[in-house]
């Protein structure tokens, strides 16, 4: 199979890596079955950079069937669940001790600023299989009365095998929020990463074997979403599909999903979340958030607050010390001290992006800073936000998943609660007030699966995260996401078992 092999010579990171990137079946890299790979791109660079096996749906089966060997075998109901919380524990401190290195894998495949692929991205994929880890002997069932000469109890039962299907955005923290609850539910999963993302998730699960995660507990097929990705949503032994990406996927993988053998789905999809700011906020902070709402990740952020709606008595203070503070976004190599912002991830996302911001300016909206691509190399666009916009125009209502939001200005709290709420999506929100009664009825008021007051962007992984509307079905993080890989099974005993 074929391998990465790069040598890093950065601010942040110094050495060379080395790993296989083959597909990664019952605890084995291999070569995909039609033997073709797949070109990894450096978006800083717009260069190839190596290749990775590229999987079919013959992989699939291949994955699923060894899936279900190790499920029958030595995970799910065959391993208790202190073994395999002992386990995802011990990978947890893996890839914590190789933090510096995944980072600067991700920075290098994803473009993202090593700063945050580092503080956020690799420390929560280590705090989430932890967190996971330990949830995996505590998810039980209940005791439930009926009648006397009854016993009647449930069990959280796992699927068997499950698929997952993960986006670019996020590489191996998508990775991580996929498979820590359905691994320490007990299932065995088939995962397909991003075609536009592969590498880090290969490493990582380099350091599963390590942690000692029996063959065939993870199956990693990369590919194409309407290949390896198709396979997955519609196998028929696979009996659940958790998807994260667009909405316009998701809605393919539903009818995939009902198609076969209706298997269970959730679904994690696109947004447009609104980010509120009232008059009594606190000014400074508030714009600060904003920032990181709108800009975090270069904008490709499924909960990014990209309609910015702030109150008229400071909408005109807010614009200039918000377009100062813009300004200030030191573009670059994300893999550079002083970097804040690296480039898209790919050709087709910054093409895609760069429409909208045509689409904007035709449509009649004031891009009062950036609107422009950044340097000649990369995928490199310039934090930008639209002024004078209408609520029907495309830039205010579709997902861009790049740097670009709208300003807005609003009255009252019943207009913008309104105005907010007029979206198909329904992922995050944010509430800024120094007034916690009004902070918190809009919060209320604010049809989204997580409200952020005073803050933008935060996770942990105790907390719930999904979508209300369209962006999504089912949540994942802390407790609930258990549900999404278990099935309850009733245990119902007579216990004199007379007629
Ligand atoms: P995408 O929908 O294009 O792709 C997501 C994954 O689905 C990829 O692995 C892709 O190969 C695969 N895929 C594509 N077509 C498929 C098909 N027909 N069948 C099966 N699989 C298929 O999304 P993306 O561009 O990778 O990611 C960006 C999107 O993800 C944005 O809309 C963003 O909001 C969303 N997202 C949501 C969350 C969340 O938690 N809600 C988190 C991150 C990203």
């Amino acid at each position: 199979p074929p391998s990465f092999s790069f040598d890093f010579d950065t601010d942040h990171f110094k050495g060379k890596v080395n790993f296989s990137t083959g597909l990664f079946i019952n605890g084995k890299f291999v070569d995909g079955s039609d033997n073709t790979t797949i070109d990894v791109i450096n978006p800083t660079t717009g260069k190839k950079i190596g290749v990775v096996a590229e999987g079919t749906p013959k992989d699939v089966d291949l994955a699923v069937a060894a899936a279900q060997k190790a499920y029958d075998t030595v995970w799910g109901l065959n391993c208790p669940g202190f073994q395999r919380g002992k386990l995802l524990m011990k990978w947890a401190d893996l890839i914590e001790e190789h933090i510096d290195e995944l980072a600067a894998i991700e920075s290098l495949d994803n473009g993202k600023i090593f700063v945050d692929a580092k503080g956020f991205d690799i420390t929560e994929v280590a705090a989430t299989l932890r967190y996971y880890g330990g949830w995996a002997d505590k998810n039980h069932g209940k005791v439930i009365e009926t009648h006397d000469d009854k016993l009647g109890y449930t069990r959280h039962e796992p699927f068997g095998v499950v698929g997952q299907i993960i986006p670019w955005n996020f590489p191996l923290l998508m990775f991580a929020w996929k498979l820590g609850p359905a691994l320490a539910t007990g299932n065995t999963v088939v995962i397909k990463p991003s075609e536009l993302t592969p590498l880090s998730a290969l490493r990582c699960t380099e350091l599963a074997i390590q942690a000692g995660i029996p063959p065939g507990v993870i199956n990693v097929v990369n590919g194409y979403g309407p290949t390896v990705g198709q396979a997955i949503s519609s196998h028929p032994k696979i009996e659940k599909v958790a998807f994260t990406g667009s909405t316009l996927v998701g809605r393919e993988i539903m009818r995939q999903a009902a198609l076969s053998n209706l298997k269970n789905v959730t679904l994690e999809l696109g947004g447009k979340s609104p980010n509120v700011i009232f008059d009594d906020a606190n000014l400074e902070d508030a714009i600060e958030w904003a920032v990181h709402g709108v800009y975090f990740n270069h904008g490709q952020t499924c909960c990014a607050g990209t309609r910015i709606y702030v109150q008229a008595s400071i909408f005109d203070k807010f614009q200039e010390k918000f377009v100062a503070r813009i300004k200030a976004i030191q573009l670059g190599d994300p893999l550079k001290t002083g970097t804040k912002q690296g480039p898209q991830v790919s050709q087709t996302q910054f093409d895609r992006i760069m429409g909208y911001i045509e689409d904007g300016k035709k449509a009649g909206a004031t891009a009062i800073i950036g609107g422009k691509r950044h340097g000649t190399e990369g995928y490199f666009i310039e934090p930008t936000i639209f002024t004078n916009t209408k609520p029907d125009m495309r830039i205010v209502r579709e997902e861009i998943f790049g740097p670009v939001g709208v300003l807005v200005k609003f009255e009252d709290e019943d207009d913008i609660v309104h105005i907010a709420n007029d979206t198909m999506y329904g992922l995050a929100a944010a509430v800024f007030s120094q007034n916690i009664s009004r902070a918190l009825s809009v919060a209320h008021r604010l049809k989204a699966g997580t409200v952020w007051v005073n803050c933008c962007n935060q996770i942990h992984p105790q907390l719930a995260f999904g979508g209300f509307k369209q962006s999504g079905i089912g949540r994942e993080l802390g407790e609930y996401a258990l549900a999404n890989y278990t099935s309850v099974k009733t245990i119902h005993v007579h216990l004199t078992g007379k007629k």
